[in-house]
């Protein structure tokens, strides 16, 4: 992997391993979830989010994906209870998605895949920083909510619009006052895993907490995903698409699920 990992054959998650051995530790991420595998537990809170649109503050094409950040110095947007304790705030959000409709999401359910699936990341205010954070075990928690293809996302639509600024790897713009709770499912309803962030490093800090509800994305909004590129301004444009890790084995692990 001599120019970094990516997701193409000569540095795509098969290779990730060569440098990042812990690829093939015992909670990695994403898995297929099997949903009459899954065991109810009653115990399970609902998830409570309270996100500040004031917090949010650019959007960033980092080569692997889009992203948007958020102001994390302080309980402003937060996650709390679900299935972890204490108080986590939000990051930053990203997607991955497939070249086609076929695939694309990280998680599957039962074997299938989705178009794409967004991850909204928070990390422990136990620890200092997000950086401290996402070495702990308990360090990160990461909502995944699938894309299906369907109507056209208004609030996904905000998003997509800034595109045009961030096509290539390394660009990034100023992006306020967005309301990521706007792009969460009607229920939140959700099954829950101990596992890893799914691009290198893949540290095993991240406590999953996948929707079992999608959320919707038109074709033309697919389009627009798949028109953002890896490559950076003058290189060779190769188009980001196909940006996700394969499930990986579950070695024991449960998954338990909020709802019956
Ligand atoms: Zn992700």
């Amino acid at each position: 992997m001599a120019h970094g990992w990516g997701y193409a054959a000569n540095n795509g998650p098969d290779k990730w391993a060569d440098n990042f051995p812990i690829a093939n530790g015992p909670r990695q991420s994403p898995i297929d979830i099997v949903p009459g595998e899954a065991s109810f537990d009653g115990g399970l809170k609902a998830l409570k989010i309270k996100y500040d649109p004031s917090t949010c503050l650019e959007i960033l094409n980092n080569g692997h994906s889009f992203q948007v950040t958020f102001v994390d110095d302080s309980d402003s947007s937060t996650l709390t209870d679900g299935p972890i304790s204490g108080v986590y705030r939000l990051k930053q959000f990203h997607f991955h998605w497939g070249a086609s409709d076929d695939r694309g999401s990280e998680h599957t359910v039962a074997g299938t895949k989705y178009p794409a699936e967004l991850h909204l990341v928070h990390w422990n205010t136990k620890y200092a920083s997000f950086g401290e954070a996402a070495s702990q075990p308990d360090g990160l928690a990461v909502v995944g909510v699938f894309l299906k293809a369907g109507a056209d996302n208004a609030a996904l639509q905000k998003v997509l619009d800034a595109f045009n600024v961030i096509r290539n790897k390394g660009k990034q713009s100023s992006f306020a006052n967005f309301d990521p709770a706007t792009l969460l499912p009607g229920c939140l309803d959700y099954w829950t895993y101990d596992g890893s962030l799914t691009t290198p490093p893949l540290l095993e800090s991240v406590t999953w907490i996948v929707c079992k509800e999608p959320i919707s994305v038109s074709s033309a909004q697919m389009a627009k995903f798949r028109s953002l590129l890896f490559s950076a301004e003058g290189e060779a444009e190769c188009c980001m698409v196909d940006n996700y890790r394969p499930p990986q084995p579950l070695k024991g692990r449960p998954v338990r699920a909020s709802f019956k």
